[in-house]
């Protein structure tokens, strides 16, 4: 399954901007810092990032606030809004090239799933969120006294953000695309790892037409730029995804500072549910999928493979053999379904993990090491005989490695699948609907696929249960993260 390491593909793009867009300009950090960010194949450093620190946030913030307060943002028509978010939609596809494969030289994702999927589904959401700018509006509500009573649904104002590095381009939309319809402005917090195709957006807003304040993006660590951001006085509403270990951080942080209202995207360690009416080959491909898509760095990856007994022999010879034929190699070449982790911390973590399942009882079916010796691949692996009191059934590994565990009844499942901190996402493979259905109502998690799996849509919500996070992302329900509702009452006859 190896596609050889040698002879790297010289990633067809030019690194343009490092510098942080702050009120419509690209500058340098305010202490003329940079940080260094890597090509995951090899570690080698590619470029030099202007690195933010508190001091970059006032900035950015100051100019945010300034956006917001004077506009001309919040006090556009929605019909322009709408059309600068399409102009910006119409250049993310144009730049769709170099975009994808900024993208994959910065994060290691196979380079097809990037051009293919990422990029249209980037454009798609930004359409999506253009549709709803002009549809943003209050009601009429009868009270009991002689008063006409309307809601005003408001932007909240400058709204801070703060995004990982597993899908840099995703995550950019996810948050800025509701913020903006709704007319709020933005300081935008990259990943360390992958400040580049942020930036890169960023100057086709300001082609698009986008106003200078109204987005800002700052790069740099989460110490020292992330927690300013989230802390910041002047800062009306976080979003955040990340771990849940920082996301309950960046709680505190607004909640000692200003109140401002949060929403986090948390861990997970979803289960992924084979029931005994299943058509194996069919369910061992989509479990393979639900863990290994992106390097297994997805916050909802079936990292609980729950096979039930009667078809568990099958299943699990099946699912070894499929790992063993994933592609592993260099991911801009064709056909590899796998590329790098995205850096040495996430790396050496996957393999301690990997090491606490080879020294439970869990027996390694195939892989457990790395994989070359450059850069951060790791050997798809596949557990079997995991058991839920395990370390690699309840940690969020984010890693290629896929523990399976074997169930006996519905009943069994369900609470087995339930009990866990975590309740992001679920997977259930059957061909009864009675069992789906029994199992779709029972499950704590924030969005349960049937018979499929990371089936996203601009319109689909996506959020967690427990401690998987605050609020939902996507969909109507994104919105309401970005308003404020102001009731006005008005005497019926003047007093
Ligand atoms: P991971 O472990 O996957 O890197 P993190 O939750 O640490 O996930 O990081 C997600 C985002 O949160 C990144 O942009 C990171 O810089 C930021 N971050 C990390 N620590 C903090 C913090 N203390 N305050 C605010 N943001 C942070």
């Amino acid at each position: 399954n190896a596609a050889a390491l040698e002879d790297l593909v010289v990633p067809p793009v030019q690194i343009s901007y490092t510098q942080h867009l702050i009120d419509g300009k690209f500058v340098d950090a305010a202490s003329g810092k940079t940080f260094p960010t890597y090509d995951p194949r090899t570690g080698e450093v590619i470029a030099h990032v202007a690195e933010g620190d508190a001091e970059d946030i006032n900035r950015a913030v100051a100019a945010a606030r300034k956006a917001f307060d004077e506009g001309p943002w919040p006090k556009m028509t929605p019909y322009e809004r709408s059309r600068i978010l399409l102009r910006f939609a119409d250049l993310v596809e144009k730049h769709s090239e170099e975009l994808a494969a900024l993208e994959t030289w910065n994060n290691g994702k196979p380079h097809e799933q990037a051009a293919k999927s990422e990029l249209p589904m980037l454009v798609r959401l930004f359409h999506y969120y253009a549709g709803w700018a002009d549809k943003i509006h209050g009601l009429t509500v009868p009270a009991d006294g002689p008063h006409h009573i309307q809601t005003l649904h408001e932007p909240i104002g400058v709204a801070g953000q703060i995004i990982p590095w597993n899908f840099p381009l995703l995550m950019f939309a996810w948050k800025v695309g509701p913020a903006l319809a709704c007319g709020n402005t933005i300081v935008l917090k990259t990943a360390e790892q992958t400040p580049l195709t942020a930036l890169y957006v960023a100057k086709l807003f300001l082609e698009a037409g986008l106003p200078p304040g109204v987005l800002n993006v700052v790069s740099g660590y989460g110490p020292t730029a992330g927690a300013p951001l989230a802390s910041h006085m002047d800062v009306d509403k976080v979003a955040f995804t990340g771990s849940t270990d920082t996301g309950k951080v960046v709680l505190e942080l607004a909640a000692r500072s200003n109140l401002k209202p949060v929403t986090l995207e948390l861990g997970g360690k979803s289960p992924f549910i084979v029931c005994e009416d299943a058509d194996v080959d069919k369910a061992v491909e989509l479990a393979h999928f639900a863990l290994f898509f992106n390097q297994g760095q997805c916050c909802c990856a079936g990292s609980r493979t729950y096979v039930h007994e009667r078809v568990y022999d099958e299943f699990l010879e099946k699912a070894k053999a499929r790992a063993l034929r994933r592609v592993v190699g260099d991911p801009f070449k064709k056909g590899v379904e796998q590329g790098p982790q995205i850096d040495s911390e996430q790396f050496e973590k996957v393999l301690r993990y990997i090491r606490a399942g080879k020294e439970s009882k869990a027996s390694l079916e195939c892989g457990g090491d790395r994989f070359g010796t450059k850069g951060y691949f790791i050997q798809p692996t596949v557990f079997s005989n995991v058991t839920d009191d395990m370390l690699i059934a309840q940690d969020e590994i984010f890693g290629p490695v896929q523990s399976i565990l074997k169930f006996k009844d519905l009943d069994d499942v369900i609470r087995r699948a339930n009990t866990t901190r975590y309740g992001l996402a679920a997977g259930v493979f059957t061909r009864n609907i009675d069992t789906a259905n029994t199992l779709t109502r029972a499950l704590r998690a924030g969005t349960v696929w049937v018979n499929c799996f990371d089936v996203f849509d601009a319109a689909i919500p996506f959020g967690g249960y427990k401690m998987s996070g605050i609020g939902r992302e996507k969909g109507i329900y994104s919105l309401h993260n970005y308003l404020q509702v102001k009731a006005v009452v008005t005497p019926l006859k003047n007093p």
